[in-house]
């Protein structure tokens, strides 16, 4: 059986209050993962929704999402854990060229599942949002050349057990010439193996611009090679998304020679066989 690595209770914009961190929120959100057949579900929220994130970055998004509490977010997922339900205590941190010992700091002491690492930004400009489009300061030349940048620094941090939607720029922008995607796709797959750490199949790709998986499958082929663990997810928003198109996303592992994925619980893995 199979494990949705990433999803989260709500929409990004909307509040994470004591109502969406209820049981009321997070029984549906499990019984879709059962309805689908999975062993058990992550739920892993954006770090910055937390207030304890705050002094990270200074940037006008990041200030006015951090607004929740931390230790809520925590008790409640544990608590819905403790008493049966198969979830996953997980976050989905960032990773900041400054301030990620803020970030680092605020998930100390806490026995997470699982941490997935993202790049959501380069420099001041968002790769997966409108408002904020980094597509809109700087060319897609430079827009890949710095997402993977911070990608493979992030996933060489150590900090990590699963990097997420590893090519996300595609789905918001013009691709970079052939030669720059290709350095990217070595790059990042160099940096996972050499780092140690898993990649997610993302499904929520084939629900964006791009209408395919993060990653690609010639990236995902370059992941195999390179003996990348795999893990996967659907980065769903709403309970109807979780585990969504996972037979896609088995179909392209076993394409690209993967023969397992892996399952994390208590920030431990295990190899699963698929096909
Ligand atoms: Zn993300
Ligand atoms: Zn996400």
């Amino acid at each position: 059986m199979l494990t949705d690595h990433h999803t989260h209770l709500r929409p990004d914009d909307d509040p994470l209050d004591e109502e969406a961190l209820s049981i009321e929120t997070i029984v549906p959100h499990v019984a879709a993962a059962m309805d689908q057949g999975l062993e058990a579900v992550a739920i892993t929220e954006h770090v910055y929704r937390f207030r304890a994130v705050k002094p990270a970055w200074a940037h006008e998004y990041w200030q006015a999402q951090t607004e929740w509490d931390i230790d809520a977010y925590w008790e409640a997922l544990s608590e819905a854990k403790a008493i049966g339900f198969p979830l996953l205590v997980g976050i989905e941190c960032d990773w900041l060229p400054d301030g990620q010992d803020v970030l680092v700091e605020a998930l100390r002491g806490r026995p997470w599942d699982l941490i997935l690492g993202s790049i959501h930004w380069v420099d001041e400009g968002a790769v997966d949002y409108d408002l904020y489009s980094a597509f809109d300061h700087i060319d897609s030349e430079a827009l890949w050349r710095g997402y993977v940048d911070r990608y493979t620094r992030a996933a060489m941090s150590g900090q990590f057990d699963v990097m997420t939607h590893s090519d996300l720029p595609k789905s918001f922008g013009p691709l970079p010439s052939p030669t720059t995607l290709n350095w990217s796709y070595d790059t990042i797959a160099d940096a996972l193996a050499e780092a140690g750490v898993c990649v997610e199949i993302s499904t929520a790709g084939l629900r964006k611009a791009a209408q395919d998986l993060y990653p690609s499958q010639v990236l995902l082929e370059r992941c195999c090679e390179r003996g990348v663990p795999i893990v996967l997810s659907s980065d769903a928003h709403v309970p109807a998304d979780i585990g969504r198109d996972f037979d896609l996303a088995v179909e392209a592992a076993l394409a690209a020679g993967y023969s397992e994925v892996m399952q994390i619980k208590g920030r431990d893995r295990r190899a699963v066989p698929i096909g």
